[in-house]
């Protein structure tokens, strides 16, 4: 009797198999090497009774590899929510890919290569940021949108009190309330009205020495309705204190498919002294949160030392600047057109069909814009509805995709789908659901 833990393939002799040397361009010769070791440190611990060839190892270790150097996985947005966080909200355009890709090297983020010294920090994205707003004086970048909103109020009214309406302390998800952020630097909050009204007199009651700013928030993830009033920036404008609006979702002009959706340009043509919004929301780029000011309110933001905790990196920045180079798949995929939508639908339902997927058909589908914002939008569309038990395998097939459950069955809404993934899609329902 042979030992088979004696006979099983050295690590060297299994890494050398062409297939690994090739997985290792695309996740690192590391992760190779360490997959497998997993993969023949298994066998030692329960050894088959014939030890597995090279080859055998080596195809082992390749179906446990991710497909690329991270875990992240490409996954096709069938939900018709446009941005949904748990899918990463804005996909970035092939414009602001390539950027990514191009910052990942050494850059001139910082970089004067005329005079050959140092430059402002992300100069160029700063610039085309003003020309997309040109009612903003300045305008600064941070992570996200919470940041930005912490910077602001935080150096307007760091020790003093930010006056804001009842009504407008939300919760942004995942536990994080508006609020505690305020508060956590050590602004205090004035909180005017009642959850459902304020008026005008209400914050100017409450503005005194004391006050560092009056704050408005756009109640981006909900809508209160009935009796019900606020107070816009216009009017809180008038009162004595800068006004900082969080518009929430980075519209920088209007836009009439959300009529009630707050955009930068007009809360700075209010009077707001500072307009913060998130990067990956409505304006379709990275995480990022975007402060819109006058010039002096901007600098000072600038200035403060929390700002540098709170500093983005230069594939942010880039990717930023090529966001607002051209319509973003975000605003591609709210304005699709419905009939455009339910042509591709039709096809995409008779091919399921012809390649034996029972019941495929098209059903009206409606898209909501989600990831805090236009609470309350319908987009009407058209999705095609196959069994709900195909949800799950849907969602383990590669490309994962997400479709949405309604009324018993799985919807798969092409709002959020480039057409060029069409096919893609076909392919996985055929492969889980076909003959
Ligand atoms: C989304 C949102 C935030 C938080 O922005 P993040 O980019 O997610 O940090 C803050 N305020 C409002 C009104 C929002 O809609």
């Amino acid at each position: 009797m042979t030992d088979p833990r004696r006979d099983l393939p050295r690590t060297d002799v299994v890494l050398a198999d062409p297939r690994l040397v090739a997985a290792a361009t695309a996740v690192g010769r590391d992760r190779v090497k360490q997959a497998v070791a997993e993969r023949l440190a298994a066998l030692r611990a329960d050894p088959p009774t014939r030890a597995p060839d090279p080859a055998a190892v080596a195809t082992d270790v390749l179906a446990a590899l991710p497909p690329s150097g991270t875990s992240l996985r490409r996954v096709v947005n069938a939900t018709g929510v446009v941005l949904h966080t748990n899918l990463g909200r804005a996909p970035l355009s092939p414009i602001a890919v390539r950027a990514v890709e191009q910052a990942a090297g050494f850059v001139d983020v910082e970089y004067d290569l005329v005079e050959g010294r140092r430059a402002p920090r992300g100069r160029g994205t700063l610039a085309a940021l003003r020309r997309a707003v040109t009612a903003a004086g300045d305008v600064h970048v941070v992570n996200n949108g919470a940041a930005a909103l912490l910077l602001a109020t935080t150096a307007l009214a760091a020790g003093r009190e930010v006056v804001v309406s009842r009504g407008e302390l939300v919760e942004i998800g995942d536990g994080f309330r508006l609020p505690d952020l305020i508060t956590s630097t050590g602004a205090r909050l004035r909180e005017v009205g009642t959850t459902n009204r304020v008026t005008l007199d209400d914050y100017a009651a409450a503005i005194g020495p004391d006050t560092g700013c009056v704050l408005k928030v756009h109640p981006s993830n909900f809508r209160i309705t009935g009796f019900t009033r606020s107070v816009g920036v216009e009017a809180l404008s008038s009162l004595p204190a800068p006004v900082v609006a969080d518009v929430g979702s980075g519209l920088l002009a209007p836009d009439p498919l959300l009529p009630d959706e707050p955009d930068v340009t007009s809360a700075l043509r209010a009077g707001a002294a500072v307009v913060t919004c998130s990067g990956d929301k409505l304006l379709g780029g990275p995480q990022a949160g975007l402060l819109f000011g006058t010039a002096a309110v901007v600098q000072r933001l600038r200035r403060h030392p929390l700002a540098r905790a709170l500093r983005v990196d230069k594939l942010t920045l880039a990717a930023i600047e090529a966001t607002l180079a051209s319509p973003t798949p975000t605003h591609v995929s709210l304005h699709r057109d419905a009939d455009e939508l339910r042509r591709r639908c039709e096809e995409l339902a008779a091919e399921l069909r012809d390649r034996g997927v029972a019941g495929a058909e098209v059903v009206p589908s409606d898209g909501v814009v989600g990831g805090g914002g236009g609470p309350g939008v319908v987009l009407p569309g058209w999705a095609v509805a196959v069994d709900r038990s195909m949800a799950a395998p849907l969602r383990a097939g590669t490309p994962p995709v997400i479709g949405r459950v309604e009324r018993g069955r799985c919807l798969l809404d092409l709002r959020c789908v480039a057409p060029d993934d069409d096919a893609a899609v076909a392919d996985a329902v055929a492969a889980v659901g076909g003959r």
